[in-house]
């Protein structure tokens, strides 16, 4: 599979819960592993990313989707919020 994102360790420190240590385990073969398949939202080490496919995923990403547009519809006004409190 092709889609595999790193955490971003400095974002993961500004929402200061120490998310930025934890490492979720790979969906195949249970290593500890900062990269995840984003749109099925499954945690997925470089090389089993190299051996298996997508499909081979529960898809949670539908959900996830879901949840992303109404987070972004959110941040947009939570960011006009700020800027009539400021
Ligand atoms: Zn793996």
């Amino acid at each position: 599979m092709a889609i595999i994102e790193h955490e971003d360790k400095e974002v993961l420190k500004k929402w200061g819960m120490g998310l930025e240590s934890i490492l979720e385990h790979c969906h195949f073969c249970r290593k500890p592993t900062p990269y995840w398949h984003t749109n099925t939202n499954n945690p997925v080490c470089q090389e089993c990313a190299k051996t298996h496919r997508v499909s081979e995923l529960p898809d949670y990403g539908q959900r996830v989707r879901a949840m992303k547009r109404k987070e972004r519809a959110n941040a947009g006004i939570n960011r006009s919020r700020e800027a009539a409190s400021g």
